[in-house]
């Protein structure tokens, strides 16, 4: 058995593709060669740092005078996050949640369950926050890779289902059904990059961009005033790139099936489950991208939209165009882009448009 995943490889190639070709000799092109940490910063020279966060590389940069202090914070606001919703450490709120069954939630994480509790109705379950008991029994919890057997598949879903806990939004109490476990690691890093999106306005920063393991939240345009241009990567060669977007001002959010995951006996298992099956989803997607201005709804939906597959994932655009656009590729290498962004969306192959109305 062998894992793979490629989570350092898709956090350089959202830096790297991002500025493809602007030739800007003030571009984010490589995070190295920026203002370093703790120098002071001019409307023109961007501020950048790296972390390692929610698993994953994240690169966070900023221009304007007080792009270090938006900077600093976003990194700080970030750790926070990560220490609150985190499924890997003991003392996260989560994790308490998740050994006691109930719990007073934060602020942060009521606002979280909220989402998710809203996703899942709108998706019909497709995004399911209450996912983690079967992400455990896959092995992917503690990278412990198997094949849980049919009759441990069948008693872990019995837990799963949003329908089975209980949630006062007023007062922040949430009862988890019994075997229940949350794990809200599908909207964690969209709800971040959003965060971050309101600090960076706090600190008047009027260009700048979040790339969270691949995933890319952009405030304004590029301080030359042209659109950002955000590589979306290959499903089938996740070390080259699928086609650019032209862009600004919204999160750009791919899932895929590559990200994480394990292979056994010759076939593999990815990280997004089907709540419905409790096996990996195999709904004939290798990847979707989600581009919205609301990061948490981009990140729930680049989950739900690849459990749902592209027919069914683009009658879900048809009646929610106004939220969001996406680009899908499907097994067979077909890529599709929703109407609303296909005119942005530069790809060397054919690309399949999804209209409104068929
Ligand atoms: P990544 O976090 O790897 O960028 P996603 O945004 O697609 O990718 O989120 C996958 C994560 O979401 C999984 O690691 C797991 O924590 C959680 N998850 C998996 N399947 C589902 C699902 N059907 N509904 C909600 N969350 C899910
Ligand atoms: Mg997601």
């Amino acid at each position: 058995m062998k894992w793979k995943g490629n989570r350092w490889i898709a956090a350089v190639l959202a830096c790297g593709m991002l500025l493809a070709g602007c030739g800007s000799p003030q571009s984010v092109e490589d995070p190295a060669e920026q203002t370093p940490s703790g120098s002071a910063a001019t409307a023109e020279e961007p501020v950048s740092r790296e972390i390692f966060a929610m698993d994953t590389y994240m690169t966070v940069t900023a221009y304007g005078e007080q792009a270090q202090e938006a900077v600093d914070t976003a990194v700080s606001e970030i750790e926070r996050l990560d220490a609150l919703l985190s499924i890997g450490e003991a003392d996260s709120e989560i994790s308490v949640l998740n050994a006691s069954g109930t719990a007073q939630l934060s602020a942060d994480t009521g606002v979280l369950i909220d989402r998710a509790l809203e996703l899942y109705q709108d998706t019909d379950g497709a995004f399911d926050l209450t996912i983690l008991p079967l992400m455990e029994a896959w092995g992917f919890t503690d990278e412990a890779y198997r094949v849980p057997s049919e009759e441990e598949r069948k008693t872990v879903l019995q837990y799963i289902g949003a329908d089975q806990l209980t949630w006062d939004a007023e007062s922040r109490t949430i009862t988890l059904g019994e075997g229940q476990k949350i794990d809200l690691g599908g909207i964690a890093k969209g709800y971040t990059s959003s965060r971050i999106m309101d600090i960076f306005e706090q600190y008047d920063v009027t260009s700048g961009m979040v790339s969270l393991g691949g995933n890319v939240h952009l405030l304004g345009g590029k301080p030359d005033g042209t659109a950002w241009r955000v590589g979306i990567q290959d499903p089938e060669n996740t070390t080259g790139i699928l086609g650019v977007l032209e862009t600004g001002d919204c999160a750009v959010i791919t899932s895929g099936g590559y990200e994480r995951y394990f292979e056994q006996d010759g076939k593999t298992y990815h990280h997004i489950i089907d709540p419905a099956t409790g096996k990996p989803s195999d709904s004939g997607i290798s990847s979707v991208t989600i581009v919205s201005d609301d990061g948490t709804l981009a990140d729930g939906l680049s989950t739900a939209l690849f459990v749902m597959g592209v027919e069914k994932a683009s009658d879900y655009w048809r009646q929610h165009a106004d939220t969001f656009d996406a680009v899908m590729v499907s097994e067979d290498g077909t890529v599709y882009a929703t109407e609303g962004i296909a005119d942005s969306f530069s790809c060397e192959q054919d690309v399949t448009v999804i209209e409104k109305d068929r």
